[in-house]
């Protein structure tokens, strides 16, 4: 049984995503001394988180078990990051010319719903996706025409009242009945990058490095067992750490490069894009339409913002996907080469014609299924990065941390729910090495997040929001808590 160490071991996290600001967070609640090197200047700033994926919807190619394990870690993620979620639904639509069929997603969702059900049975604190009897309802086309009838409801109260400006909107002849409304949730980049700071801010055992860029590490025959250089100002440093999380991101490859750590990933670039519906005057929820991924007719995504303002993603390759945008690692790197016209994408932004190209055609790729859509504007700047995924399976969506020295974990989540499942198997790991005691293990509940006031939540999520040129719409949630 180990021993808890006397002396506070130091910990290093490389990387401000949602990977690293969670798990900085986590070890710093429960007792640990960390420092947080982050390259940019703030907290969350890679590529976007818009979906909590509770019960993984939106993917029918993942397995079920994959989908049962995105919906636990997404009840986690709600309870740990509350004002970051939009609590509006997800309405699913199967086209018409789609060779899949409506009726094929219920054995999962039933499965889903059912443990749901099981979930609030052992800790009735976990019930954030409303009743699990509501967890998903079917509407079938003569429902839809008569709620088509009904008047919008600016607040909406009941699950009938998301599916009217649905009704009033799509084309009917375009997709195939029952409609499936899912408590699919959203998840606001800005709110999550706002509590994020705000909570890390009031740890003291927590030092948040940002513009620190970590250059160089090496494995030292000390009783500290990793040497970090990094760059801040213009001026190189070190410091010695006895345990390095490595939460670089898509970048996750270099650092294992430097310590000569195999490893196969893929990384992938993509985009979603921001646009703009005057004519809109009610609350949507979101609507996917389902399609082929990579071809003309990929998957549609609709997600609704306060003000008129939707977030687009087309699975083709000339809206989100990206004609080699998808990259493997090698036998001599971890770290997947993407091509230079992405990195000048990451770097250095787009030009503005191929923000406009993109953008059009997304809205034109919903504008099939809901032709007054069509009328929206672009609005200049796209929400995009690249993501890695650890192994070689392109579809694997729910993945969280890799160990390879004792002392040194790799965080490879894919979607931003799994991050108390990575804070976990760490939390596991430093167990092991003595550094805190068993009793923490699993712990969730923590006074730091869920004590931040909503109203400091959203000022300083604005901020970010206009320091990176985005509406600032795209802070605000079409339901709150
Ligand atoms: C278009 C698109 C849409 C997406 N939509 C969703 C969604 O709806 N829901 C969802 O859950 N997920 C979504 N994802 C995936 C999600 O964005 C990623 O899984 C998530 O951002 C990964 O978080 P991370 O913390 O691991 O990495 P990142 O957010 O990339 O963070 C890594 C950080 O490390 C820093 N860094 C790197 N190298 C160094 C260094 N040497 N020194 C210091 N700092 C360094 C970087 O600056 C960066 O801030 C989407 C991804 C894309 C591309």
């Amino acid at each position: 049984m180990p021993e808890v160490v006397s002396e506070k071991p130091k910990i290093a996290v490389v990387g401000g995503g949602i990977a690293g600001s969670t798990i900085a967070l986590y070890l710093s609640e429960i007792g640990l001394n960390v420092s947080l090197f982050e390259k940019g200047p703030s907290l969350v700033n890679g590529p976007p988180i818009c979906h909590l994926h509770a019960g993984g919807n939106l993917y029918r190619d993942i397995s079920d078990q994959q989908c049962l394990t995105l919906l636990k870690e997404s009840i986690d993620l709600v309870r740990f990051y509350p004002n970051a979620v939009d609590y509006r639904p997800t309405v699913i639509a199967v086209p018409t010319d789609d060779s899949g069929r409506p009726q094929d997603l219920l054995p999962r969702l039933k499965k889903l719903q059912a443990e749901y059900a099981k979930l609030i049975k052992y800790d009735p604190r976990n019930k954030v996706l409303g009743e699990s009897a509501d967890y998903f309802k079917l509407y079938d086309r003569s429902q839809v025409e008569a709620l088509k009838e009904q008047p919008t409801v600016e607040k909406p109260l009941h699950l009938d009242d998301w599916i009217i400006p649905v009704a009033k909107n799509i084309d009917l002849e375009k997709v195939q009945f029952p409609l499936i409304m899912v408590q699919e949730y959203g998840l606001n980049l800005f709110r999550l990058a706002s509590s994020a700071r705000l909570s890390l801010d009031q740890k003291e055992n927590c030092q948040l490095l940002l513009n620190h860029k970590v250059t160089d590490i090496a494995k030292s025959a000390e009783k500290s067992r990793w040497l970090v250089t990094y760059q801040h100002e213009g001026r190189i440093q070190h410091e010695a750490f006895d345990f390095l999380i490595n939460a670089a991101g898509f970048k996750t490859g270099k650092l294992d490069d430097l310590l000569g750590f195999k490893r196969e990933r893929l990384v992938e670039f993509k985009a979603a894009y921001v646009s703009r519906w005057d004519e809109c005057k009610t609350t949507w929820p979101e609507v996917i339409f389902f399609g082929e991924r990579g071809t003309p007719k990929g998957m549609a995504q609709f997600t609704p913002y306060p003000g008129g303002y939707f977030q687009l993603h087309g699975m083709t390759k000339s809206i989100t996907l990206f004609e080699e945008g998808l990259v493997r690692s090698s036998a001599h790197s971890a770290q997947p080469q993407l091509d230079r016209k992405f990195l000048d994408k990451i770097d250095n932004e787009w030009t503005p014609s191929e923000v406009k190209t993109r953008t059009r055609l997304a809205i034109n790729h919903v504008a099939h299924y809901i032709p007054a859509f069509e009328k929206a504007s672009v609005v200049p700047k796209p929400l995009y990065g690249a993501q890695q995924i650890p192994g070689r399976d392109a579809s694997l969506r729910a993945a969280d941390v890799s160990f390879v020295d004792d002392h040194y974990a790799r965080c490879e989540i894919v979607k931003a729910s799994s991050v108390l499942s990575m804070a976990d198997a760490i939390t596991k790991q430093l167990i092991t090495l003595g550094y805190v005691d068993k009793g923490v293990y699993g712990k969730r509940d923590f006074a730091t997040v869920s004590r931040l006031d909503d109203k400091q939540i959203s000022r300083y999520a604005e901020s970010l929001c206009r320091e990176r040129n985005y509406p600032v719409s795209l802070t605000q949630r079409t339901v709150a808590n």
